[in-house]
């Protein structure tokens, strides 16, 4: 059976543009998963710590017949692909891959949160996710349209290709 999960993509490292659309591409090509919808690419200034690159960020939707931890599995050996590219250690990343829904499963074990905890807080996750279904309810939070009139529409710009 195959369940509808949402990934959030982020990179600000060795032309973060490219390493998003690579990772589109990566995502589509995972075992037993199909890529359904990518949303546009946002462009966002760093959280905390500010000294770095601007991050680009996007959203995907997949369906998947992998389990939520044999997903996050997949995801980290596409992560460590491009952490091949570090030139020098504990260099940034320049990928993030997280799971930010799976179906309507609530999930807290030690390697996995889901829904991701943090993303209704973030807009460059939510008006992404928003492009690609305006009707998704984060379980226990609420609905995202509602969600993303309380963030700032200046935080995440959407990039034109
Ligand atoms: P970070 O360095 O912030 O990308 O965190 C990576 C770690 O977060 C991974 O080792 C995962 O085990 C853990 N994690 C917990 N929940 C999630 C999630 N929903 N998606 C991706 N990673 C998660």
């Amino acid at each position: 059976m195959s369940v509808r999960a949402y990934i959030g993509i982020g990179s600000n490292l060795l032309n973060p543009l490219n390493q998003v659309i690579t990772a589109f591409n990566e995502i589509g090509s995972m075992p037993k998963s199909k890529l359904i919808m990518k949303s546009s690419c946002y462009s966002s200034s760093p959280l905390g710590y500010k000294d770095q690159p601007d991050f680009i960020n996007a959203v995907v939707l997949i369906e998947t017949e992998l389990s939520p931890h044999e997903l996050l599995s997949e995801l980290q050996k596409i992560e460590q692909l491009h952490k091949r590219e570090r030139s020098f250690p504990n260099a940034p990343r320049t990928l993030d891959l997280d799971i930010l829904l799976f179906g309507d499963i609530r999930l807290n074990s030690p390697k996995l949160t889901i829904p991701h905890p943090r993303m209704h807080e973030r807009a460059f996750v939510i008006f992404p996710l928003q492009e690609i279904d305006i009707n998704i309810t984060i379980p226990l939070i609420g609905d995202i349209a509602k969600i993303a009139k309380e963030l700032d529409p200046k935080i995440a710009k959407r990039i034109t290709l």
